[in-house]
């Protein structure tokens, strides 16, 4: 709304500008944005996601390259689509912090979020991705361990591949499904398989540790939602007419009489011009 008189017009809206501040702190006083957490168990190891754990049977046919292509297309060694419907493993002990058909482009995707110890003894994160899969077999929430079945190679949405499992390990938390909006660089993705390879054999601690979840915008702008519109229902019920004042319906009501009249009054005026 526009303000042309800001001492009088726009009064109205001062005490938003209290109000909402106030709000604000409220929700950050009860910790609304406060960062949520799940647990998984501390990974020993990773392993190859096809043919565990070492990716027999299986070779990379397109690696990975910063700014290019973020992950590695693993294909079966038979090619063309003889891959389809294999198994897709978790790399390692983990928790499933996505499980849903993305579409356009990716297809059914799992990501599965991993804790493990560094040579440090830091205790890190890394998301391991799984694309354009036939069938997902784990949903949200759900704890994987190494070499668990997460779903099957596929196509991809309408069959728009030959069969391959798109696979890829970030570091940073916050990518999820939106690639667009973070750097595609060593910044924030692993080589795949320069990852597994220096993390092959950790440790084995079988200690569960605290792992941050909801880190990823979940928007899909590849979903294209569209609410029902509210129709009123206009082939039933009776028809609404207009108040009219009992002084303009009196007014009608002569015109009607008038108007009823009128023939015998034009009947009356031919016949007198008849008789002229
Ligand atoms: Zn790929």
């Amino acid at each position: 709304m526009f303000c042309l008189s800001p001492s009088f017009s726009c009064f109205r809206f001062q005490w938003l500008r209290i109000v909402l501040p106030v709000i604000a702190l409220g929700l950050a006083a009860t910790g609304l944005h406060a960062q949520s957490y799940t647990t998984a168990l501390l990974a020993d190891g990773f392993d190859y996601p096809c043919g565990k754990p070492n990716g027999a049977g299986y070779y990379v046919y397109r690696g990975f390259s910063p700014n290019g292509h973020l992950g590695e297309d693993w294909n079966g060694n038979g090619g063309g689509d003889t891959d389809e419907g294999d198994p897709v493993y978790s790399t390692a002990h983990g928790v499933v912090i996505f499980s849903e058909d993305y579409r356009k482009g990716w297809g059914n995707v799992v990501i599965v979020r991993h804790a493990y110890r560094e040579k440090s003894g830091q205790i890190a994160f890394v998301d391991s991705l799984y694309g354009h899969l036939k069938v997902r077999s784990v949903k949200v929430g759900q704890q994987v361990t190494r070499g668990q079945l997460v779903g099957t190679i596929g196509c991809g949405p309408y069959r728009m591949y030959a069969a391959h499992l798109h696979y890829e390990i970030r570091k940073d938390l916050r990518v999820g499904m939106r690639r667009d909006l973070y750097p595609k660089t060593y910044a924030t993705y692993h080589h795949p398989r320069s990852f597994m390879d220096s993390h092959r054999s950790l440790r084995m601690e079988n200690r569960h540790v605290r792992v941050p979840i909801n880190t990823f915008l979940k928007s899909n702008p590849n979903r294209v939602t569209t609410d029902a519109i509210d129709v009123p229902e206009l082939t039933t019920g009776t028809t609404v007419r207009p108040e009219v004042p009992d002084n303009v319906q009196s007014v009608i009501q002569e015109e009607t009489d008038l108007e009823e009249a009128t023939p015998t009054k034009s009947k009356s005026l031919f016949e007198k011009l008849f008789k002229n």
